[in-house]
């Protein structure tokens, strides 16, 4: 008999096919904001494991910040997890769109647990979007395997949004790349087993940045590979935050993404696809701001009457709804955006970006219809306040999302003029 796991994966599979051998675009019906019966379920298996896995254990990787193992293993076990891994890998082959439901569903509950459990989706990307069959088969197939994770290192102590300025270092020695460098603030750093790595191998500072990086597929437990420790964030403290040192590092040209000099575009093109679930991830976040500052507001009285019966109190839930309405849709069409085809750089900036900021609003809001109790940690909102603020500085700061948008729009209108 099938377990549930395999129920799930096979429910996750079918919906991929479903949603994949629909026309590209469906222009049949125009925009359509209704979700196929299995992306439902999808949904409803997602929300099932936030309410009663995630929510009640929360709180103590807050406060400890241990690293939620358990949760990694039974969110694999559902395929909540690996979900864009291709079809002839023995993965699920799911397209951006189901995995933002899904991110959605888990940012409701923890969003440091659901970086902890996002974030090897993105060290995943790269091999994804540019990885051969033969790379894709062992490192994408361990995962699968296993319950194991990749993790995404690209920012240095020195550069991140800088991503150019970058001086982790590899050089071509006979078959193989001596690596050496530092990385910092990756997550899963601790805990992956194999991380993409972006280094200079063109040592010409004159160098385009589009010729002068690689992206290399490196193994945790190589010598020389070294983590650093846990760091103390602010929020999302379940995720395991690390700087990693490379010091003669090998690594065979096997494991090299496309070629030399390809790694720039690999480590930005990642992003088209993993920015939608980072802004569905902070609705998620907005929508537990929302349902627990409205419920808050209709059980907490002042002058003899509910809170929501003030006015100023409920036009503050009124301008948190339009946020998480409006931050829904953006993600919705960045990924439905990059499903179909189209170049959704712009959208996904936007999406992001927007997000965050309605995250970080919907936080402070939140706290602010807590009064006294929204500033104590026995409530939950602080913690939705400390959990936001990333949103804003990770895979491209507010202002780098803001760069990217004002760019487009300014070579949009020189093309106008
Ligand atoms: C918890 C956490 C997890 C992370 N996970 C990962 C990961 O898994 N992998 C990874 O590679 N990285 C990761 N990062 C790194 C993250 O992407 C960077 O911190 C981020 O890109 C900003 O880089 P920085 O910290 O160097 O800030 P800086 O680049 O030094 O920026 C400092 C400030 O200056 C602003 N700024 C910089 N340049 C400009 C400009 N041109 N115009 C306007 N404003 C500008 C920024 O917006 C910011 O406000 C993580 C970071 C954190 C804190």
């Amino acid at each position: 008999m099938a377990t549930f796991h395999q129920l799930t994966r096979n429910l996750l599979k079918q919906s991929n096919k479903i949603i994949l051998s629909s026309p590209k675009v469906n222009n049949s019906t125009g925009y359509n904001f209704a979700l196929t019966d299995t992306q439902k379920e999808i949904q409803e298996v997602a929300r099932k494991f936030t309410r009663e896995e995630i929510i009640p254990i929360a709180p103590h990787h807050d406060k400890t910040g241990e690293y939620p193992f358990d949760i990694v293993k039974k969110a694999w076990e559902l395929g909540l997890i690996n979900g864009h891994i291709p079809e002839d890998i023995g993965g699920m082959n799911n397209n951006v769109f189901t995995g933002c439901l899904v991110a959605e569903e888990l940012g409701y509950g923890c969003t440091g647990i659901t970086t902890a459990l996002e974030a090897t989706g993105l060290g995943q990307m790269p091999v994804i979007i540019a990885g051969n069959q033969e790379q894709k088969k062992k490192y994408l197939g361990r995962l699968l395997e296993e319950p194991l994770v990749a993790a995404y290192g690209v920012t240095e102590p020195g550069a991140g949004s800088d991503v150019a300025g970058i001086k982790t270092r590899a050089e071509k020695k006979g078959d193989e790349w001596i690596l050496n460098g530092q990385k910092m603030w990756i997550t899963n750093g601790g805990v992956a087993n194999w991380y993409f790595v972006l280094a200079r191998t063109n040592p010409d500072p004159k160098a385009p940045a589009s010729k002068a990086f690689t992206g290399f597929i490196v193994e945790r437990e190589w010598p020389g590979v070294t983590p650093g420790r846990k760091e103390q964030n602010m929020g999302q403290r379940a995720s395991d935050t690390r700087g990693i040192t490379f010091e003669d590092v090998r690594i065979p040209k096997e494991n090299v993404l496309i070629g030399e000099g390809a790694g720039f575009k690999i480590a930005m093109g990642t992003f088209d696809k993993t920015r939608p679930p980072v802004a569905s991830a902070a609705t998620g976040l907005a929508q537990r701001c929302l349902d627990e500052a409205s419920k808050y507001a209709n059980e907490r009285k002042t002058f003899g009457t509910p809170i929501a019966n003030h006015q100023a109190v409920a036009f503050i839930l009124a301008d948190m709804g339009i946020g998480v309405e409006l931050s829904r849709l953006s993600w919705m069409k960045a990924a439905w955006e990059v499903d179909n085809g189209i170049r959704n750089t712009y959208s996904a900036s936007i999406a992001k970006c927007f997000a965050a900021d309605i995250a970080n609003k919907s936080a402070t809001d939140a706290v602010q219809i807590f009064g006294g109790n929204g500033f104590n940690t026995e409530y939950p909102v602080e913690k939705l306040m400390r959990d936001a603020k990333i949103y804003q500085i990770y895979e491209g700061t507010a202002q780098i999302q803001r760069l990217i948008i004002s760019r487009q729009i300014i070579d949009r209108a020189k093309q106008l003029s």
